[in-house]
């Protein structure tokens, strides 16, 4: 019996979905919030993609630099590629619109919004 999925971090959301995408490779499993577009893919297995979800519980993000405000969230871009399309994640302040800067991976984008805050 599989974990179960903890609310969305980010927004609180429970609108959470765990499915394979065989679209590029087979066990290739995806995580995502239906509601703030947070998601994750290549994890290995639907045990794995469950727990690296409920491990994001913890991630906490640092005030906004620009306004201070804790209405801080990730968002994913896509955008289109010659032959297919690209994700960008970007962390945004809901307030005054401040961005981080945007990068190929959720965890990434969280970590150097945090970094930027520290400087
Ligand atoms: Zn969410
Ligand atoms: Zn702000």
């Amino acid at each position: 019996m599989a974990e179960e999925l903890k609310p969305c971090p980010w927004c609180r959301s429970t609108k959470i979905e765990v499915w394979e995408a065989w679209a590029h490779k087979v066990g290739d499993w995806w995580v995502a919030c239906k509601s703030c577009a947070m998601a994750k893919g290549g994890l290995e297995g639907e045990e794995h993609a469950i727990k690296w979800w409920n491990e994001q519980v913890a991630v906490q993000f640092i005030p906004c630099p620009f306004c201070g405000c804790k209405e801080v969230k990730p968002v994913m871009d896509y955008y289109k590629a010659d032959y297919h399309d690209d994700l960008l994640y970007r962390v945004m302040c809901q307030k005054c619109e401040g961005q981080g800067p945007p990068t190929d991976t959720a965890e990434e984008t969280i970590s150097r919004w945090n970094e930027r805050v520290n400087v």
